[in-house]
C-alpha cells in the first residue's frame, strides 16, 4: 500500500486532534474516559500511519519493541493499584527519556559528518533533557516506592554542585555541536544523567508529584526535539501537548499549594511524619481537644439535614473510600443531603481523591470542587474530614507566619459541626498544627480511616432513624 505525502500529513493531522479531544476530555471525571479513548485511537492510527511510512524498511525492530513494551506494559497496566499510579508514572516517564537520549545517540552516530549544526542542536536538545527526565523519574520513582527515603536528601552546597554540573554539560554540549565529537556527546549525556539524580534527591517524597509533573513536561519538551530532530511533525506536536501541560499542570499544584516552583525545585519542604519536632508539636497540642466517639458522629450525621465529607490523603493510605461510599448510601436512603468536597491538592498527587471516589463508585455529580462548595459551609450541618489536614487547616486564611499561609482551604470550620477522623495529633504534610482542631465546633474521631469508617456504616444502620 503507498500513501502521498499529502495523507501521511492528513492522518497525523487527525491523531493531533485526537489527542487535543483526548486532553480535554481529561479535564473532567465525567468525560475521561471518553477522553481516553479519543488519546488511544489517536496514538494507534499515529502508530500505523508512521509504519507505513516508506522510509520505514525493516519491521522486525519495530516488532521486536513493541513486543518489549507490551510485555512490560500489559501486565504493570492490568496489576497496578490506583495508590501507586504516581510512582508507575514516573517508570513510564523515564522510558520516554530514556528513548529521546537513544533515538538522539541513533540519529547522531547514523548521520555523523551530515548533519547540520540545527540538527545537531536538536540532538544536542533532546539528549540532555531526555537524559535528565530519565535519572530523575528514576529516582521519583525509586522515592514514591519506598525503594529511597523518602526525606529531603540534602546536602551542602548542592545548588552550587547542581550549577558547576549544568555549566560543564552545556560546555560539553557545545564542544560535540563544534566538532561532532562523540567522546563529547557522551559525557554530555552522562552529566545530564547525574544532574537529573543530583537535582531530585533533595527533593521530598511528598513534593514528588509536583516533580513527576515537571518531569512529565520534561519528556514531552525532549520528545518534540526528537520529533525536530526525525523530521516528525506528529512528535513535535505531541511533545509539545505533553511539555505544555505538564508545565501547566505543575504551575496549577504549585499554586493550589501556596508554593513557588523554585521553592518546590530547591527542595527540603515538609516535616516528615513522625519526626521528632512535629511529635513534640503533637505532644504539646494534645491538650484542649475535643475527642468524640464513632456513633456520636453517626447521631449527629443521621440527625443532619446536610453533610459534607472532607477526604484527604488518610483516606487514601487507609483505602476508606469504598466504606465512604456506603456512608454516602446510608444517609441519601435517610434523605440526608451529602456532597464530597475536594481540595485541588488533597493527597499526593493530582485528583487522587477523584480517582479514589471513582474506584469506590461515588457518583460524579456528588463530588465538588473546592471553588464550588466552599460558599455553602456555612450553611452545612455536619463535616466528615477523613485523613485531610493541611488541606482544611484555617491557618492557611489568618495566620501569616504559616507555611500554609495564603493557600486556598476547604472552610469547613465555616460549619455547625466539624468531625475529624485520623489516628494521632500528628501534623499532615505540611508538618504544622492545625488550628482547626481547637475550634469549638470541631471533635476529634481518633482512629484509622477505615476503620472509623466501617464502625460509622454499622452504627448508621444499626441507628434506624
Ligand atoms: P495531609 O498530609 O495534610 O494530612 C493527612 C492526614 O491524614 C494526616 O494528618 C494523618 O494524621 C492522617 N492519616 C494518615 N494515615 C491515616 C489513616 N490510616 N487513617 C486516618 N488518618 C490518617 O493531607 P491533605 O490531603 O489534607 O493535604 C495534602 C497535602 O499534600 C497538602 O499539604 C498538599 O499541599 C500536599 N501535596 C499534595 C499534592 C497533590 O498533588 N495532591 C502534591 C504534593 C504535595 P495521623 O497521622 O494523625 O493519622
Amino acid at each position: 500500500m503507498t500513501f502521498s505525502a499529502d495523507t501521511f500529513v492528513l492522518s497525523y493531522l487527525v491523531c493531533a486532534i485526537l489527542f487535543i479531544l483526548g486532553l480535554k476530555g481529561l479535564a473532567s471525571p465525567a468525560t475521561a474516559r471518553r477522553g481516553n479513548l479519543f488519546a488511544m485511537v489517536g496514538m494507534a492510527l499515529a502508530i500505523i500511519t508512521t509504519l507505513l511510512n516508506p522510509a520505514v524498511t525493516d519491521y522486525w525492530w519495530i516488532v521486536a519493541g513493541l513486543a518489549v513494551g507490551a510485555v512490560i506494559g500489559i501486565p504493570i497496566a492490568l496489576k497496578i493499584n490506583m495508590t501507586a499510579l504516581p510512582q508507575l508514572v514516573a517508570i513510564f516517564h523515564s522510558f520516554v527519556g530514556l528513548a529521546a537520549v537513544l533515538v538522539a545517540g541513533g540519529m547522531f552516530l547514523q548521520e555523523q559528518g551530515h548533519l547540520t549544526t540545527v540538527t545537531l542542536v536538536e540532538i544536542f536538545m533532546g539528549a540532555w533533557i531526555g537524559a535528565i527526565t530519565f535519572s530523575g523519574s528514576c529516582i521519583a520513582f525509586g522515592k514514591l516506592q519506598r525503594l529511597l527515603p523518602s526525606a529531603p536528601l540534602q546536602f551542602k552546597g548542592q545548588h552550587l554542585i547542581n550549577l558547576l554540573i549544568f555549566v560543564a554539560m552545556v560546555g560539553f554540549g557545545l564542544h560535540f555541536i563544534l566538532e561532532e565529537s562523540v567522546s563529547s556527546f557522551l559525557i554530555m549525556n552522562a552529566l545530564a544523567i547525574i544532574l537529573g539524580v543530583t537535582l531530585i534527591l533533595p527533593i521530598g517524597g511528598a513534593d514528588m508529584p509536583v516533580i513527576v509533573s515537571m518531569l512529565n513536561s520534561y519528556s514531552g519538551w525532549a520528545a518534540a526535539a526528537t520529533g525536530f530532530t526525525l523530521g516528525n511533525m506528529l512528535l513535535i506536536i505531541t511533545g509539545a501537548l505533553v511539555g505544555s501541560s505538564g508545565a501547566i499542570l505543575s504551575y496549577i499544584m504549585c499554586k493550589a499549594m501556596n508554593r513557588s516552583f523554585i521553592s518546590v525545585i530547591l527542595g527540603g519542604f515538609g516535616a516528615e511524619e513522625g519526626d521528632e519536632a512535629a511529635q513534640e508539636r503533637a505532644a504539646a497540642a494534645d491538650q484542649g481537644v475535643k475527642e468524640a466517639a464513632t456513633e456520636d458522629a453517626a447521631f449527629m450525621m443521621e440527625n443532619a439535614q446536610s453533610v459534607v465529607i472532607v477526604p484527604g490523603y488518610g483516606m487514601a493510605v487507609a483505602q476508606a473510600q469504598h466504606a465512604m461510599r456506603e456512608v454516602l448510601e446510608i444517609l441519601e436512603e435517610k434523605e440526608i443531603k451529602v456532597k464530597f468536597a475536594i481540595h485541588p491538592v488533597a493527597g499526593r498527587m493530582p485528583g487522587h481523591m477523584n480517582v479514589l471516589l471513582a474506584e469506590a463508585d461515588v457518583p460524579y455529580d456528588r463530588v465538588f470542587e473546592m471553588d464550588d462548595i466552599n460558599s455553602e459551609f456555612n450553611q452545612t450541618d455536619v463535616v466528615m474530614v477523613v485523613g485531610a489536614n493541611d488541606v482544611v487547616n484555617p491557618d492557611a486564611k489568618d495566620t501569616p507566619g504559616s507555611p500554609l499561609y495564603g493557600m486556598p482551604i476547604l472552610e469547613v470550620y465555616k460549619a455547625k459541626m466539624v468531625y475529624v477522623v485520623k489516628r494521632s495529633m500528628s501534623a499532615g504534610y505540611a508538618g504544622v498544627q492545625n488550628s482547626l482542631f481547637f475550634h469549638d465546633n470541631t471533635y476529634l474521631v481518633f482512629g484509622d480511616a477505615k476503620e472509623v469508617a466501617e464502625n460509622l456504616v454499622q452504627a448508621l444502620k444499626g441507628g434506624g432513624h
